[in-house]
């Protein structure tokens, strides 16, 4: 089948709510990805930041093969080994007590929201309202997209579940008008990603925690793509002095692998009993089995260490390109490997750019229009950073 017979296939069969770019991929090995032609691609968005081992990584290949060949699902109803496992290390590394386990990101949040309504309802019956930040992004079920503080993914959905507010991210003085003892929960990404890679400025989750704390309101940090070692330490929190009551991941927790968890303390745990939450998929032995790969390598000093080391060369390669082209490039964000670089009246526009960066072999991403953002799997060099900085170059200045 040509890449052509392909496009319209899709096209005619698949719902269409997502705008493709225009070539068929096949496979990966690393950091790159081959097209159905053979093209070679270096891949800096790894999946939406999932892929954080790269692609085909043996030891997750063999862990995948080997619990299929075993079991691939049993129900929640029995024990499996490989879940007691991915549970148990979730909770050493958050310091937090107990995990829950789904099968995406929107799932994660569905289910933390969910717990923090339970567990408000104890305190009082209308300590109801969720606080979230505006450019957030928490997901496309009903709950959480009404989390999201952007209208545009509100619009048509309405009546939206009720009592969700907004703040101004990185704004603790909103925050702190806002707040009151009927906030059941404040949400936030710890590094925002699909806004446009906000991190968190000086003492403002500290400011937050200490609001949640006065109020009795949780502190839910959404982690999904902030994450598994993204930022160079295994839980973006780590970096800012804050602990959350309950943290969610998703995205790169299994390397490629659909799930979603949401960790929490003993005392938040307690306001779900049995029957209060459950899923058919959430944690089966291939997804937890991939996960204890992902949880055995990226916690890792010497990989964190990795991720930061490369990440702060990237962010200077990134800051040497804004120089060299500051009437199209304003600022460089971000912490480790969640890189953007925000565009200030380009020659291209965002699309344009990603697309021109396609064609020269390399996947990037434009996020709300105007940043071009950097999620690249967690195993990159500084070789392949200097392989992408030359393809930005040559498009930059085209
Ligand atoms: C991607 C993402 C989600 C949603 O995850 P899905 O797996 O697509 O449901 C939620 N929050 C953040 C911060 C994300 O980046």
């Amino acid at each position: 089948m040509t890449e052509q017979q392909i496009f319209e296939r899709d096209d005619q069969n698949y719902l269409p709510v997502f705008k493709r770019y225009k070539i068929v991929l096949e496979r990966g090995e690393g950091a790159y990805l081959y097209d159905i032609n053979g093209k070679r691609y270096l891949d800096f968005l790894a999946g939406i930041a999932v892929n954080v081992l790269g692609h085909a990584y043996k030891p997750l290949v063999d862990a995948i093969s080997n619990q299929a060949g075993k079991v691939i699902h049993v129900s929640n109803l029995y024990y499996t080994k490989p879940q007691a496992d991915a549970a148990a290390k979730l909770v050493k590394l958050s310091g937090l007590d107990r995990a829950f386990f789904g099968n995406s990101g929107a799932e994660a949040n569905e289910g933390a929201i969910k717990l923090a309504r339970k567990f408000a309802k104890k305190i009082s019956p209308d300590k109801t309202q969720i606080i979230t930040a505006w450019d957030s992004f928490h997901g496309r079920t009903l709950a959480t997209l009404t989390a999201t503080g952007q209208p545009k993914y509100h619009k048509g959905f309405e009546p939206l579940p009720a009592d969700f507010d907004y703040v101004h991210f990185n704004d603790a003085d909103e925050l702190a008008e806002k707040i009151s003892d009927k906030t059941c929960a404040v949400m936030l990404e710890t590094i925002q990603g699909e806004g446009g890679v906000y991190p968190p400025r000086d003492e403002y989750l500290r400011r937050v925690r200490e609001l949640c704390d006065k109020f009795g309101a949780l502190l839910i940090l959404d982690e999904i793509q902030s994450g598994i070692g993204r930022s160079g330490k295994f839980f973006a929190y780590e970096r800012y002095g804050v602990k959350p009551d309950i943290v969610t991941l998703a995205k790169g927790l299994a390397g490629g692998v659909p799930i979603g968890a949401f960790i929490c303390t003993e005392e938040v745990a307690q306001a779900f009993h049995a029957g209060d939450h459950g899923t058919t998929f959430g944690g089966n032995p291939l997804a937890c089995a991939a996960a204890n790969v992902v949880l055995d390598t990226v916690p890792d000093e010497k990989f964190l260490a990795h991720v930061a080391e490369v990440g702060a060369y990237f962010k200077s390669r990134l800051i040497e390109l804004q120089r060299k082209y500051p009437a199209q490039i304003s600022e460089i964000r971000g912490e480790g490997l969640i890189l953007g670089a925000q565009l200030d009246r380009p020659k291209l526009t965002g699309v344009e750019i990603v697309n021109e960066c396609m064609r020269r072999g390399a996947i990037i991403n434009c996020t709300v229009g105007t940043v071009l953002r950097f999620i690249p799997p967690l195993i990159i060099t500084n070789a392949h950073v200097d392989e992408l900085i030359a393809i930005l170059d040559d498009v930059f200045g085209g």
